[in-house]
């Protein structure tokens, strides 16, 4: 087994060093509220010999890492329908842009930009019966805790700005690719990115994806057909615009948040998570990337 501490020791060094740590996300009032100074990283091995430095123990918002884990519950609940209402292909577009090539004829590019993202929350709301309980208790279940919520005040922050998140579901709506009103889809999709983790939970949340669908409990959540497509799509289309961007650096599947959270994994060998607020310029963590840069960089480990 390999010992990263020392690279992760050296990556803090190194992120600490850096003056420009980008700006915090400030389009959702209560997300511009968050300390520029937390760093924190957590990197699970899987075999339960885990590392980490910093904070990784503080809850943050998850935001668009959410995106996975709605995706993967509704392959649960659906299986390969969900791809008859979206694409699995990179946009190359911000998060947060209305573009109509991101909607060709109503059908998103992927499930990991917004567009995607709400078709993926009508999915879960048409299946389950109390939409956003059953969703926090497949998280609670997969992280194997029962302490992770929602914060209901980034929920209603995102609801009061949510302009362009209206636009985009209305004119889903309008293609007729929102089977459930506007209101309750984006009710939803605004708790799941409201919902507060710690790298050591998101850790812990994402091990299924590095172990083969089976959760750090050993119970099977997902089939590895489902596993493959998954990364194969937080590869692709993780990162916003940036997606080839973090596979040249880093190169592993990831999903990265405007919260500052970063998720990324190596296939039957680690996940690791950092959380720092600063933004780049386009919305990624900028102390992530580097870190993670870093990361694979001296220890050798990418899927490439
Ligand atoms: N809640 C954000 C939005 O939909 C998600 C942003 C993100 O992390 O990409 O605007």
């Amino acid at each position: 087994m390999q010992d990263y501490r020392v690279s992760l020791e050296e990556i803090h060094t190194y992120v600490k060093n850096i003056e420009d740590t980008g700006k915090v996300a400030s389009y959702i009032p209560e997300l511009a509220n968050v300390n520029k100074a937390h760093f924190g990283i957590y990197l699970n091995n899987l075999k339960g010999e885990d590392q980490h430095i910093g904070d990784y123990n503080i809850p943050f918002s998850v935001q668009s890492i959410s995106k996975v884990l709605t995706l993967s519950k509704a392959l649960q609940l659906i299986g390969t329908d969900v791809w008859k209402r979206m694409d699995v292909e990179p946009s190359g577009d911000p998060f947060n842009h209305l573009s109509l090539l991101e909607l060709e004829e109503g059908i998103p590019r992927n499930p990991l930009i917004n567009a995607g993202a709400i078709v993926i929350a009508d999915i879960l709301v048409s299946e389950l019966k109390d939409p956003k309980n059953e969703f926090l208790q497949f998280v609670r279940d997969i992280t194997n805790d029962q302490t992770i919520a929602f914060n209901e005040k980034v929920a209603l922050s995102e609801k009061n700005t949510g302009f362009v998140n209206y636009a985009t579901a209305n004119l889903l709506k309008s293609f007729g690719n929102l089977k459930n009103d506007v209101e309750t889809v984006l009710d939803f999709y605004f708790h799941q990115c409201a919902l507060e983790m710690t790298c050591k939970q998101l850790s812990n949340a994402f091990y299924l994806f590095a172990n083969r669908g089976n959760c750090m409990r050993d119970v099977a959540h997902l089939s590895l057909t489902q596993v493959k497509r998954i990364n194969a799509i937080m590869l692709t289309c993780g990162f916003y615009d940036e997606a080839g961007e973090f596979a040249f650096e880093v190169g592993l599947p990831g999903k990265s948040g405007v919260g500052g959270g970063i998720v990324a994994l190596l296939p039957n060998e680690f996940v690791i998570v950092t959380w720092s607020p600063g933004l780049n310029p386009k919305g990624n963590s900028y102390l992530g990337m580097q870190a993670l840069e870093q990361f694979t960089t001296k220890t050798g480990k990418s899927i490439f």
